[in-house]
Formats: structure tokens, sequence, C-alpha cells
């Protein structure tokens, strides 16, 4: 699939959605939020539901949360416009509540479809409703920071996921925000380890009909020696069990 018959196929999911009326949720909605970024991108980020903002502007991860998620990206140097974000479901639960089950399973075929579409190397979950699409039956106080294959069901067989605490976690937990921080660093790692199984996988069809459309590659993949950016924390970092906890991608991997 070229990178224009990938945009002109998830702005046909995007319009289905904006019109669906298969759960409840369409009834309270502004509008739907389907999801935004690059049709050509490795990286998909998948939230749990729009809230209050990115029900009245129809975009992904706007609000307070959306800010925290512009600087994990900027903090391994990546931005919005490299991945492509979107959500579990695509309407707003009313007063911002948990989608129930049968709203997710609702919802479920646009994502599917948009990850079809994607096929990207690297998922990243934010919270538990997203990871449990990709990485059924985790516990995301487990598995936070770490990569595993994610799901066949899900719409992304091929790919590797992340799980990462949502980001509105932290905005009510402090001290998860130096966790999303220390996670995040694991992201590039991830890609890489990612594209080196996709790699494995694809040696064949490399004069194959695919072959001329190798998708846009994020190029800011930080090497182990680089830095770490930190959040600007306002206050004394504060004592959390998880923060701070060493990640080895090899070891974490969990692939078979
Ligand atoms: N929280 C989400 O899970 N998704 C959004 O788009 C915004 C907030």
């Amino acid at each position: 699939m070229t990178d224009a018959e990938r945009q002109a196929a998830l702005d046909a999911i995007a319009a289905e959605a904006a019109a669906c009326t298969r759960c409840r949720l369409h009834e309270g909605r502004t509008r739907a939020v389907p999801g935004e970024g690059t049709a050509s991108t490795e990286v998909v980020f998948v939230g749990e539901g729009p809230g209050f903002n990115e029900d009245r502007q129809g975009r992904p991860f706007v609000g307070q949360a959306g800010s925290l998620l512009d600087e994990l990206l900027a903090s391994v140097m990546w931005s919005r416009s490299e991945v492509f974000i979107t959500n579990v479901v695509k309407c707003r639960p009313p007063g911002n509540r948990d989608p129930e089950p049968d709203e997710i399973a609702a919802c479920a075929p646009y994502l599917t479809r948009q990850l079809e579409v994607l096929d990207p190397a690297l998922v990243v979950t934010l919270g538990r409703f997203s990871m449990a699409c990709f990485s059924p039956g985790s516990r995301i106080g487990q598995v936070h920071g770490t990569f595993r294959a994610a799901d066949a069901a899900s719409g992304a067989p091929r790919a590797t996921t992340f799980a990462m605490y949502h980001p509105a976690a932290a905005l009510h937990q402090a001290s998860l925000k130096q966790t999303l921080f220390t996670d995040m660093q694991g992201v590039p790692a991830a890609l890489t380890e990612a594209r080196r199984i996709r790699a494995t996988e694809k040696i064949g069809r490399a004069t194959g009909p695919g072959a001329a459309d190798a998708q846009v590659a994020i190029t800011h993949v930080p090497s182990p020696e680089q830095p770490a950016v930190t959040p600007d924390t306002e206050a004394a970092p504060e004592t959390n069990p998880e923060a701070g906890v060493e990640f080895d991608p090899t070891a974490q991997l969990d692939l078979f």
C-alpha cells in the first residue's frame, strides 16, 4: 500500500467512526475522535478514550494528558507528527468514566482496521484498557516499561507492543510521572527490537510486491549512551518503588 492509499483508508475509517451509532457513546458525543498522525509511521500510541477537550476538538490527547504525552514524546526526541495516536474507543464516555466492555467491543473494529492499514512495528499502549487489547491477561503494574509480541487478534499481528501507564494516571498520582518518563526511555529501544524482528520476518519479501512501500522510519532512536531527558519536576521526586527500575530491553523480551 502506498502512503496515499493508507491515508485514504484511514480517512474512510475516520468518516465511518464520525457517523457511528454502534454503541450508546454516540449519544453524548460532540465529535468522534478517530485518531491522527502520519499514515507512514512505524509507531502507534493507543489511549483509552476521548476526554472533554478531545470530544470538543475531535482530536486525541489535546488536554492535560495530551500535554504530558507531548512531553514524553519530546523526551525521546519524537513528536506527534512522526507517530499515529488513537484510542480504544472513539467517542467520549460520559464524565470520563471507564469504557464498558460492550462499548469496547463495538468500537474494536475501528482500531483493528486502523492497525491493519498502518501495520506498525510498535504499538505503545497507554493505560490498562489499551494494554488489554494487545496483551490480554497482563497486569499493568507488572508489565509497564516492557515489550512483547502483540496479540494477533489486535489487527497488528506483526507488531511488538510496549506497555505504559496512562498519562492521566500521573495527573492523579504524581509519583507515576517519573515512572512514565523512565518507561518512555525504553520505547526507542523497543522500536529498534521491533524493526529487527520484522526485518527477520521480511527476508524473502524484499523483491516482492511490497518492496517499494517501505514505511518512513523515525530516525531519532537515541543510543543507549544518550542522556535521558527528565521531566521538569517542580518538587523533589517522590518515593516510588517503581520509579528508577532499570530497564533492560533484552531481558524483558518475551516474544514466544
Ligand atoms: N485520554 C485518552 O485515553 N485519550 C485521549 O485522547 C485523551 C485522553
